[in-house]
């Protein structure tokens, strides 16, 4: 099995190569040129095996040109030694008879992206080692706060690799800021842009597309890359978890062995729902994936009709981790629904970069809409939501997790599918947002005045969750990270980093 691009063209790679370019060469992104498939002994063998077991073992299905000795030690690395908070890493609450929540968030920074970002690193660490790869590479991330976070943790201290971490000065949360100017590790830089995030973005990819100066940087040893979330290496670890969250309802009796499962999922950039259906295609049994956005909600009106508009107002919304208008992953759906018919892909990616808009016909949504169902919540019914669930259950949710637990039950009364168990998928930590969490649950007056930190200890009253210790501790950490920069002045910074 190898890597190829959804946009044709003749690369044709093994993962560790795809892992380290990230893109491809036309644009497109990297799909294996099979999906493997497992038989049912393989699922009754995930049943009672550890976190990193099952991780190990599909992990090894889709990187193929990896020792199993390898995987074996990134995975180690990344879920091994204390870094999740619990030794379950991706555990399932049981919320209801029928509804089962699957916790991303207990990594180093409470949200869903540590799940494939304390892997990565070590696959591609991993990659360069194999491939004979002599440049030390340079990860340049712009963030609006959480990956930026999660991949310097995920990066601190990897072999063969540094990370320069751009955010907006004045645009992330003091939480936020906090996690990023007091990061810990000899590898790792983190810079203030004047400006929006916008503004950090565009620094950052003038960067990548500046010729000359990766040209110098190449000289003196050094190769850019990125940890966005189009990289196969980001998305493979999250097939990892629907196979966890099946065999722990197994285990726990929920379902028998070969019952399907909805997910439900919040959805952005279309990652973390892809990985689900690669877990589908594997052999795991679904029945649907509910794919649940915020107002900003493309997607629900792409898998409803299969026009994909992206020309509509952008709304900041309380679920911030999925303010997206452009959902690069869909991309790999479209490939594999239409049988690897890349140059339809290419079409329509063409015409979404040139008009903002491209519709997959008749045919292609039908095959879509047998495996995805959409639905939306504007801030308001999501902050109504986690009041309403707090109150039935005493589970208390994040904002994002929030929405896709009003679209489960939407999509309960409108397709009368009430016998199948609901997995929603849990992204965030309700402390990781928990100024939103906690207008849902107390009045007004309650917060007035309240910093941040002062928010986690009353949230922690109110949940009875205890407050993640990385986040406690913020207050006291020292501060490691001062330098503020112009946009214009982001290549020079860099280097000055680099040459230290
Ligand atoms: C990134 C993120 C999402 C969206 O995931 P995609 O893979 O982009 O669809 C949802 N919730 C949280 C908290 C996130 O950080």
């Amino acid at each position: 099995m190898n890597y190829v691009s959804t946009r044709g063209g003749n690369e044709n790679i093994v993962s560790a190569e795809a892992i380290i370019q990230g893109l491809s060469a036309n644009g497109g992104l990297f799909v294996p040129t099979e999906i493997p498939t497992v038989d049912e002994a393989f699922l009754a063998g995930l049943t009672n095996a550890s976190y990193q077991d099952r991780a190990k073992q599909v992990l090894s299905r889709f990187l193929v040109d990896y020792t199993q000795d390898e995987i074996d030690a990134c995975v180690t690395a990344a879920y091994g030694d204390n870094k999740f908070d619990t030794a379950a890493i991706a555990p399932v609450y049981p919320l209801r008879e029928k509804d089962a929540v699957l916790e991303l968030w207990h990594g180093p920074t409470s949200a869903f992206k540590d799940m494939a970002l304390q892997l990565l690193p070590q696959l591609l660490s991993t990659a360069l080692k194999k491939t004979g790869e002599k440049s030390e590479i340079v990860i340049l991330v712009a963030t609006s706060g959480d990956t930026g976070k999660a991949a310097l943790e995920g990066f601190k201290d990897v072999d063969q690799i540094k990370i320069a971490v751009f955010y907006p000065q004045n645009g992330v949360s003091e939480i936020q800021r906090r996690q990023m100017i007091t990061q810990e590790g000899g590898n790792v830089t983190v810079l203030a842009v004047k400006g929006n995030f916008d503004d950090a973005q565009t620094g950052v990819k003038r960067i990548f597309n500046d010729t000359v100066y990766n040209e110098e940087l190449r000289a003196d040893g050094f190769k850019l890359s990125s940890a966005n979330s189009i990289n196969w290496g980001r998305l493979v670890p999250q097939i990892v978890y629907y196979f966890s969250a099946y065999a722990d309802l197994v285990k726990a009796g929920t379902i028998a062995a070969g019952d399907k499962v909805n997910f439900v999922v919040p959805t952005g950039n279309f990652g973390n729902i892809l990985a689900g259906y690669y877990a589908k295609r594997m052999g795991l049994p679904v029945n649907k994936f509910v794919c649940a956005s915020n107002a900003n909600n493309v997607l629900t009106d792409f898998l409803r009709t299969g026009v994909y508009d992206r020309n509509r107002t952008f709304h900041k919304t309380a679920s911030p981790s999925m303010d997206i208008l452009i959902s690069s992953n869909l991309e790999r759906l479209l490939y594999h629904v239409t049988g690897g018919n890349d140059a339809q892909v290419a079409d329509w990616m063409q015409s979404l970069n040139e008009t903002g808009r491209y519709d997959v016909g008749a045919e292609v949504l039908a095959k879509i809409q047998e495996l995805f169902w959409a639905d939306y919540a504007d801030d308001e019914t999501t902050l109504a939501n986690i009041r309403k669930v707090f109150d039935e259950t005493h589970y208390t949710m994040d904002t994002h997790t929030s929405v896709a637990e009003y679209v489960a039950n939407t999509y309960r009364a409108a397709s009368g599918d009430t016998d199948t168990v609901n997995v929603i998928l849990s992204t965030a930590s309700p402390y990781k947002f928990n100024q939103s969490v906690l207008e849902a649950l107390v009045e007004k007056d309650t917060l007035e005045g309240k910093d941040e930190f002062a928010m986690l200890d009353c949230l922690a009253e109110i949940s009875g969750l205890v407050v993640p210790p990385a986040l406690a501790s913020l207050k006291t950490a020292p501060i490691r990270h001062t330098t503020v920069c112009a946009k214009e002045e982001m290549p020079e910074v860099v280097k000055a980093y680099l040459n230290e």
